[in-house]
């Protein structure tokens, strides 16, 4: 399979945080793949700026070397590591004073119709200062666009007022808030498996469909930013933003086209049609120490914490598709598998002609984001011999690494999509002002909720599969939650 590469005009990318953890993790290797590829222009220019004092040459070896460490087999070609370490350059820049802007400015091509990206990989604290600073030394020009990391606020009000703050710098076209699971390769095949096929949208609906589980367990901790996440919790951090916007890709309408606003607009339509969710639907739960790692409390430093490194609940979405259809939510750390996963479950067959004994099957379509990206299928069939019909549930796999050889890897990194987005202008896979405001508007009245009532999250043993009554809320349905051995 040959991948189509589409090229790009040459772009000046400027990484604040350009020596942080994400940049070097993903956003610098992702954009050396992308050089691999082909995709990244000989004029174009990516320009590191942090606080750190450094000079073009000290940046190069930092980046140098978190290539080797993270951007995987094509780090092993030295000559094109070191053509495309050529393309970057480093300025210190203080996002909250004076200093290199006046630099940064001169390292840009000055060209009014030149894309012009800056990717605040940053604290949100600085995102409102950095547009700012942009707009009053006049870098930002038409052609000129932010990436927007998370978090993206704290609640309704400081989501709000971040909008307002960037939109006083930028127009709503030039601003990219990130959610790497939408830039995610099998996240676009849930797209492209539903409104692509005829098979799958005319079940797509609560006739037809049971439940929809949505799972991203995490076997790490909170670790080093133990103390970040103990303000957040597992609702701010996941839910708000991950879970719902694959709720919402799974939940919307066909947009007309495959394009930014229609896209947006359907998942917006989504979220206000969520109902509000009862208490005794939602559990949280807080990691106790198993022995081998230190609890949540440890983790956190704050040994009264009432902050959730757990959650799941069940939320509904009142409109004529799904009513009466639960969907299931569940994220948490130090659980036993690593495993993002959908799974749409489809009802049972409304009558078995093959008697009681062939047993009670149902399909499920199961989407992996991690590991093994991929699609599963799981069909029934006649269980192979003689000595009657008997059924059994057999999987339709379409895992990606075995469907795309070699080319695998280069499907599994969402950064380098959606950055390339970026640079091309298309919006689709970035989220809305709105759509973040309306998804605070849900979550937070159940946050309010239970820190009114001081609820405690219940304790789980680190490398569990989360607290005993996140079990009993899906069970008392008559259901159970998908394995998360990862
Ligand atoms: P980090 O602490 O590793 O890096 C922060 C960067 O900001 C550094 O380069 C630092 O020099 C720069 N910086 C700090 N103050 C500055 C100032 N006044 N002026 C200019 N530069 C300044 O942080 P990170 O983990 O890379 O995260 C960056 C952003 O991305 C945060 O908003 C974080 O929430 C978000 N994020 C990170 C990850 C991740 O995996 N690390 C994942 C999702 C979102």
């Amino acid at each position: 399979m040959v991948s189509r590469v589409i090229p790009v005009s040459p772009f000046d990318l400027v990484i604040f945080g350009g020596t942080g953890d994400l940049a070097q993790r993903k956003i610098l290797p992702g954009l050396f793949r992308r050089f691999v590829a082909g995709q990244i222009p000989t004029e174009s220019r990516i320009i590191g700026a942090a606080r750190a004092d450094m000079d073009d040459a000290g940046y190069r070896d930092l980046i140098r070397a978190a290539i080797e460490e993270h951007a995987g087999k094509h780090s092993a070609d030295k000559d094109a590591v070191e053509d495309f370490l050529r393309h970057l350059s480093y300025v210190p820049v203080d996002a909250m004073g004076e200093g290199g802007w006046k630099e940064l400015q001169e390292l840009l091509v000055d060209d009014e119709e030149r894309v012009r990206a800056f990717y605040f990989s940053v604290g949100p604290n600085l995102f409102g200062p950095l547009a700012e600073q942009l707009r009053s030394h006049g870098l930002a020009q038409r052609e000129s666009r932010i990436v927007v990391e998370k978090p993206f606020g704290h609640d309704l009000e400081t989501a709000r007022a971040l909008n307002e703050e960037l939109a006083q710098h930028f127009y709503e076209d030039q601003i990219y808030r990130i959610d790497h699971y939408l830039g995610k390769e099998t996240v676009q095949n849930l797209m492209a498996v539903r409104f692509g096929n005829m098979l799958f949208e005319p079940l797509w609906n609560a006739q037809y469909i049971d439940h929809i589980q949505i799972t991203v367990a995490e076997t790490v901790g909170v670790g080093g930013r133990g103390s970040y996440y103990d303000n957040s919790g597992a609702m701010r951090d996941m839910v708000q933003n991950h879970l719902m916007q694959l709720l919402c890709l799974i939940a919307m309408e066909p947009p007309a086209r495959f394009e930014a606003d229609a896209v947006r607009d359907e998942k917006l339509k989504v979220i206000r049609a969520l109902d509000p969710v009862d208490p005794d639907q939602i559990v949280r739960g807080q990691y106790t120490s198993d022995g081998t790692c230190a609890s949540y409390r440890e983790d956190a430093e704050n040994p009264a914490s009432k902050t959730e490194s757990y959650i799941a609940l069940k939320c509904f979405i009142s409109n004529w598709r799904w009513a009466n259809t639960p969907f299931y939510l569940r994220t948490g750390k130090r659980l036993s598998g690593r495993a993002s996963e959908i799974a749409i479950v489809f009802k049972e067959t409304p009558h078995s002609i093959f008697g009681i004994d062939s047993g009670r099957h149902r399909n499920v379509l199961s989407i992996r984001l991690q590991p093994n990206e991929g699609m599963t299928l799981g069909v029934t069939i006649k269980e192979p011999g003689p000595g009657g019909m008997r059924l059994v549930d057999v999987p339709l796999d379409m895992t990606f690494a075995d469907a795309l050889g070699e080319q695998a890897e280069d499907v599994t990194d969402a950064y380098e999509r959606l950055i390339m987005d970026v640079i091309r202008g298309n919006q689709t896979l970035f989220m809305r002002g709105d759509e973040v405001e309306a998804a605070w508007a849900w979550t937070d009245p159940l946050i309010e909720g239970w820190e009114r009532r001081g609820d405690n999250p219940k304790p789980y043993d680190a490398g569990s599969a989360g607290p005993d009554d996140a079990a009993f809320l899906i069970n008392r349905d008559g259901r159970r939650w998908r394995s998360i051995k990862g």
